[in-house]
């Protein structure tokens, strides 16, 4: 039988779970580094373990009171902050984020 080489197997793709002290991967639910792009290697002691391979398309938290989609963001700038908690993310806007709101809107107004 020939190999098809012209179909590859779909890439398995996951979130990035970023928590306070450590960071998870959606697909296979174990550890991950914050700065990985691909879930290759799980982190931990001892010898490194193959990771499931997925490729991390967004960020997300389990813990949206402690952090914020900002902070994802300067986590990880290359990838998108999965929203889906978006009362969450509304009433979390801390001060600074709703002067800066204010101050984005003052420069709309004024343009
Ligand atoms: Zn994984």
């Amino acid at each position: 039988m020939p190999v098809n080489l012209a179909k590859a197997e779909p890439e398995p793709t996951a979130t990035l779970i970023i928590s306070r002290n450590s960071s998870r991967c959606s697909n296979c639910r174990r550890t991950a580094l914050a700065d990985q792009t691909i879930h290759d290697v799980i982190p931990g002691w001892g010898e490194p373990r193959p990771g499931c391979g997925a490729r991390f398309t967004a960020t997300t938290t389990d813990s949206p009171g402690m952090i914020t989609p900002a902070r994802l963001k300067a986590q990880r700038p290359d990838l998108p902050v999965k929203d889906d908690q978006p009362e969450t993310a509304r009433t979390s806007l801390n001060p600074g984020d709703r002067a800066a709101w204010r101050m984005l809107r003052r420069t709309d107004s004024e343009q």
